[in-house]
């Protein structure tokens, strides 16, 4: 069943699958997160019911300007990145998620942009060996630089993927964070209720496990803080044109100065999307 091409029409089909209970522990999901954390952020609940669940992080979590890292943390750009997979080992471990079902794709924090299609093809590859059937990842909705290369590299990946339309992974999307009037919005999709979505209302013990989860990620603790730990949804991955800004007005990473601009962004898309089509017809 090509869920994604059937769109709204098996969105019922879709919910009844991770709603159902007791959840398939068969089921293979396939996390592509941009940076640890946001696995924990968005899927924490879809990891925990599906005990196969596999997490792949785009990025190291660790950028290259010092400005940009938390208070209190100090050392080389290796010493932080370690310390994040160290966090990440600690926080999947309430979800039931081994070392051994995580996978690093080594981009640098805030730079996924400039490899997203040698980062489409490592994540293929990954997925060709999982077999995952269904992939979730970030929507494109400007709030980190990463989170929007991740949804071209899960796209990518999928297009490129050798696997029948049968077998083709479903494309999903959890809550990231974006800008709504210069404020940041977390918990939810831009133009929230435009698509159909999967809530998942937290019981009190999935709460502690999420709360445990952010907790263990210690050194992002002033961040994490405005994130809810009270549901979390889900959707099927839109059909986004890459080339458009996803939202009017400045981005939530223009607003917080970072250095990708939304229009350089937008460019190294198109070349990954553009060399990728280019390949694939070879
Ligand atoms: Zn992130």
């Amino acid at each position: 069943m090509n869920w994604q091409a059937d769109g709204d029409k098996n969105w019922n089909r879709l919910s009844s699958w991770l709603h159902t209970s007791p959840p398939d522990l068969n089921l293979r999901v396939l996390v592509l997160a941009a940076h640890p954390d946001d696995e924990t952020i968005g899927a924490s609940l879809l990891l925990s019911r599906f005990p196969q669940s596999t997490v792949a992080f785009l990025t190291d979590g660790a950028p290259r300007d010092t400005s940009l890292w938390p208070a209190g943390v100090n050392g080389s750009r290796e010493d932080y990145a370690r310390t994040r997979k160290q966090e990440t080992i600690r926080a999947l471990h309430y979800a039931g998620v081994s070392a051994q079902r995580m996978f690093w794709l080594e981009a640098v924090d805030q730079e996924a942009a400039f490899e997203m299609r040698s980062l489409a093809e490592r994540f293929a590859k990954l997925m060709a060996e999982i077999s995952p059937a269904a992939v979730v990842t970030h929507p494109y909705e400007g709030g980190h630089p990463d989170h929007d290369s991740a949804a071209v590299v899960a796209k990518l990946a999928i297009a490129a993927s050798l696997l029948d339309n049968k077998n083709r992974p479903v494309l999903m999307e959890m809550t990231s964070y974006h800008a709504r009037n210069g404020r940041c919005v977390t918990g939810e999709f831009l133009r929230p209720g435009s698509l159909p979505e999967l809530c998942f209302e937290f019981s009190r013990s999935q709460r502690e496990r999420k709360r445990n989860m952010m907790d263990a990620y210690a050194s992002q603790r002033l961040v994490l803080e405005n994130f809810p730990i009270d549901e979390e949804r889900l959707r099927l991955a839109p059909e986004y044109n890459f080339s458009e800004p996803p939202h009017a007005g400045k981005l939530w990473y223009e607003c917080m100065g970072w250095p990708m601009t939304a229009a350089r962004w937008r460019e190294l898309a198109a070349t990954a999307i553009a060399e990728a089509q280019e390949h694939s017809c070879l």
